[in-house]
């Protein structure tokens, strides 16, 4: 695939979608971006969907043949490398599991509270320009197993079970499985890969 230009780590970067911002509305109608209509997605399916998105970030960065310079260059300033991308949702999966946890330990009906993740700064200090493809690809897959089995555990009467991020935004057990699972899908959509269960694929 072209690539319009080179672009150096130095290049300002600004990310597209940061936890900050209110990406809650991928739960209440389809993306138009990835085409993903994550509010219809059952909780039981989130498990072998994850698989499905960890088998093709697995093949997008360690499939035959792959460019791995190509991975890591970013395609303009502002935009991710393939590989950065990849980094990112490994460290989404981290990120949800730990929440995840945390709801399911949470006692009361009150729930848990979980801080916004500031996802540039852990891009940053994580120097995912630094990364290697295929060990992104390991830790990808690792990560994503580790989270979609501790879906696949959630009782029925838990997937109410409520967390609140820091920002205020509240999430059930099911709708945090939602937007992990938009999260990890719109960016298979951004480095152009098929988006496993997508309206669009
Ligand atoms: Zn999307």
């Amino acid at each position: 695939m072209a690539r319009v230009s080179e672009v150096t780590t130095d290049e300002p970067f600004v990310a597209a979608d940061a936890d900050t911002k209110d990406w809650t509305w991928v739960l209440d109608r389809p993306c138009p971006d990835c085409g993903v209509t994550a509010g219809a997605v059952p909780l039981t399916a989130v498990p072998d969907l994850l698989a499905a998105a960890a088998a093709t970030w697995t093949e997008v960065l360690d499939g035959p043949g792959v460019d791995r310079e190509r991975l890591r260059r970013r395609p303009r300033p502002g935009v991710w490398s393939t590989t950065e991308y990849a980094a990112h949702v490994r460290d989404v999966h981290r990120v949800f599991d730990d929440r995840l946890a945390l709801v399911l330990a949470a006692p009361g009906a009150e729930g848990a509270t979980f801080a916004s993740w500031d996802q540039d700064a852990a891009a940053e200090s994580g120097r995912y320009d630094l990364e290697d493809p295929r060990d992104v690809a390991q830790e990808l897959a690792a990560a994503s197993a580790r989270v979609a089995e501790r879906y696949a555990g959630v009782r029925p009467e838990d997937a109410g079970r409520r967390g609140l991020r820091s920002n205020g935004s509240a999430f059930t057990v099911t709708t945090l499985a939602r937007y992990h699972l938009h999260d990890v899908l719109h960016h298979l959509h951004d480095v152009g890969a098929p988006v496993p269960g997508g309206g669009a694929a």
